[in-house]
């Protein structure tokens, strides 16, 4: 890469980095997971630490936080707030503490001791008390300049507002963190996503009536400006702040030596999902005030403290409950809801057991302690089960043999591909006869490659399930419109456009119809292939007379297992039933064949350049329907080349050497004419 580039890269990452800060810290509501942040932001450093000609002012290792916003007061700290380094191995930990001692030239075998304190995942706040009385309450900001939520932070009970303690500070900036316990960010869950988010969010209103509504807890840490602090050490400050009336984290610890650090890690995070409140981190602190001072701080952070943080995509929880989950094709899947916790910034309360065959191998059972991995888009999944946390009384998971929600019997299928039983078992039962399957085929039936209904999700096929509105995909044309009105949500114009986006869906081609009915193995492709075949909806009804299922076996593309699909579909009444009614609701068009000696039989053609309000799509399915063949180059097989607007030039001039007609779209269409 040239250093032009480099620099262009640069910039680029730069400002997303920006535009993520923004989102995260002045909205409380991030663009993209701590994982995906995290990366850009190492991505950012390393280019730094290679390329030393690129500098920024918002570069990851000067910025803390984002800018105050506009909706409150600034006012300047008085001692910057900073951020935190991180770690996130023994070897980081090595590295910390070896860096410490040389900075301060001390012995090797030199025993640190440190402040370990769990690193609550919510936002600091510095509060200014003068003679004992709350002053000011300010949040971090970007470290220098914060936003004055003196009013909202009152609101916490938390937070004395009036300290005599005889040797509390004259003047002193007294830091920690504002947070929403998780039992109560369940009822935020819709609006944030983990409770960091939600108490940046509810911390930040404008009105402070409306921060007063959400229970924000706050537990203090540190400390900033301070005149009168009689205390020489950081756990001796915590002592005190307790004293003082604050709520410091009863998991603070002292210790020395990184293993002891790395044992005091393990043993919090086995805890973590047990806990009330979320923390994503052990924070270390060199304990001594006096080497603190000696150490000082880097741009953005103290050289005396680090972060260790918990993995960005696995956690330790607990299985609470195995749920089966019924699929559109009645496959049972289990489902472990586990204890809440945060993964990367994400709540994750659900871990996809994948099938019958993943618990036994892993022998995963209720009330077991698990390590759960969330990375990138991947639903989260069990990875591994903690044996010997496992509770005496604990016994195995049995898996229903019948589905448990139409008590059908539950099966393994032979699959004739793989010769081998499927790991998945499925409800028996056949057409709408199994309610949770019903309701998993009404979704594809609206879903965007189906019918594609506009505004009628898969919430809304709940919802009017529920209330016994819908249970076959004929319902859906025949909704009883004035009870919608009347629901809760909704209102006329909203059911006018329900309306108006099912009846524009009453229209519909043959293969997205076919691909509708949820068919098991039929998925678009296959549809489409169906389609061709059948040309018309009553052709494709009649199998059900005809029950001529081999032919379909002449289909290239349709095998064993669809025809057998296919056969199990016509035979069930219901299935049948379906078709009928829709059959009288809907206009299934004709799938429109390329005609077999069209006017264009046999001719070949090449567009080159852009066409005139007629897309290079719609050129080829004109020139298939009239039995032309489109090919992609210019060779002596070619008999047209289309030249549009800003042709390519290679292209006309070959066509020109080899003699090949050219035409022009007007000519093109002009074709099609004469000869119909
Ligand atoms: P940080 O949260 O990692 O560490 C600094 C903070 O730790 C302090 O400001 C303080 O609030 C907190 N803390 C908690 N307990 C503490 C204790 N006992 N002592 C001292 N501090 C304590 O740093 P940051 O710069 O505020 O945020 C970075 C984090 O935010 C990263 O995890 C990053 O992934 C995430 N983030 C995510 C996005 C996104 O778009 N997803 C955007 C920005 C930041």
């Amino acid at each position: 890469m040239n250093k032009k580039r480099i620099s262009s890269d640069y910039k680029k990452k730069i400002d997303k980095f920006n535009e993520y800060n923004k989102a995260y810290y002045e909205h409380s509501n991030p663009k993209v997971s701590d994982k995906e942040y995290d990366d850009l932001k190492n991505y950012i450093l390393k280019l730094e630490n290679e390329y030393h000609f690129l500098k920024s002012k918002s570069s990851p290792s000067n910025v803390v936080g984002f800018k105050p916003s506009k909706n409150f007061k600034k006012s300047l700290h008085r001692v910057p707030m900073l951020s935190l380094g991180n770690a996130f191995s023994e070897e980081d930990l090595e590295n910390f503490e070896k860096k410490l001692i040389n900075f301060l030239s001390l012995n090797k075998n030199y025993e640190i001791l440190y402040s370990a304190e769990p690193k609550i995942d919510g936002i600091s706040a510095s509060l200014t008390f003068k003679n004992g009385k709350l002053f000011k309450g300010l949040s971090r900001g970007d470290g220098k300049v914060g936003e004055d939520i003196t009013e909202n932070l009152s609101t916490i009970k938390d937070i004395p507002k009036n300290i005599l303690s005889k040797d509390f500070p004259e003047d002193i900036d007294i830091r920690g963190e504002v947070f929403i316990q998780n039992s109560d960010f369940e009822n935020l869950r819709e609006k944030f996503a983990n409770p960091r988010n939600a108490a940046s969010g509810s911390l930040r209103q404008k009105n402070s009536e409306d921060t007063k509504k959400i229970p924000l807890k706050f537990i203090a840490y540190t400390f900033g400006y301070e005149k009168g602090l009689k205390v020489n050490d950081q756990f001796n400050y915590l002592k005190k702040l307790n004293e003082w009336g604050f709520k410091t984290n009863p998991l603070n610890k002292l210790i020395s030596g990184v293993k002891n650090l790395l044992k005091n890690y393990n043993d919090v995070e086995k805890k973590r999902a047990n806990l009330d409140f979320d923390i994503d981190g052990i924070v270390y602190k060199v304990n001594d005030f006096a080497l603190q001072k000696r150490l000082g701080n880097v741009a953005n952070a103290p050289r005396w403290a680090v972060a260790h943080k918990f993995s960005s995509n696995k956690a330790i929880s607990k299985i609470l409950d195995i749920e089966i989950q019924i699929g559109r094709t009645g496959a049972l899947t289990p489902v472990a809801k586990i204890k809440p916790i945060n993964i990367g910034g994400v709540v994750v309360s659900n871990a996809t057991l994948h099938n019958e065959d993943e618990i036994n191998r892993k022998d995963i059972r209720i009330g077991d302690t698990v390590i759960v991995e969330r990375a990138g888009d991947v639903i989260p999944h069990i990875i591994s089960v903690d044996l010997k946390k496992r509770l005496k009384n604990s016994s195995k998971f049995i898996f229903p043999t019948k589905c448990p929600s139409c008590g059908s019997k539950t099966v393994k299928e032979f699959n004739i591909v793989t010769k081998k039983i499927d790991a998945v078992r499925r409800c028996s039962s056949e057409g709408y006869y199994c309610d949770k399957i019903s309701i998993e085929k009404l979704k594809h039936f609206v879903s965007k490659d189906a019918f594609n209904i506009d505004g009628f999700g898969k919430k809304i096929v709940e919802a009017f399930w529920k209330i016994k509105l819908i249970k076959y995909p004929q319902d859906i044309f025949k909704l009883d419109y004035n009870q919608i009105e009347n629901l809760e949500g909704w209102g006329k114009l909203s059911v006018d456009n329900l309306k108006y986006s099912i009846n524009e869906k009453k229209n519909i081609s043959l293969e997205r119809f076919i691909f509708s009915l949820g068919i098991r193995h039929i998925g678009l492709e296959n549809a489409k292939l169906l389609s061709k075949h059948f040309e018309t909806f009553l052709n494709f009804k009649n199998l059900s007379k005809k029950k001529k299922f081999e032919e379909l076996l002449n289909i290239d593309g349709i095998g064993e297992t669809q025809v057998n699909s296919i056969k199990n579909f016509f035979q069930n009444d219901t299935n049948i039933k379906v078709l009928n009614e829709l059959e009288k609701i809907l206009i299934i068009k004709k799938v429109e064949v390329p005609k077999k000696n069209g006017q264009l039989n046999g001719k070949t053609f090449l567009v080159t350049g852009k066409l005139n309000g007629i897309s290079r799509a719609e050129v080829k399915s004109l020139i298939e329907e009239n039995s032309g063949i489109t090919v992609s180059s210019v060779s002596k097989k070619l008999d047209y080349l289309i030249v549009g607007e800003k042709p390519t030039k290679r292209k006309v001039d070959k066509a020109n050497t080899l003699k090949i007609r050219s035409i022009d779209q007007k000519e093109f269409l002009n074709l099609l004419n004469k000869t119909s």
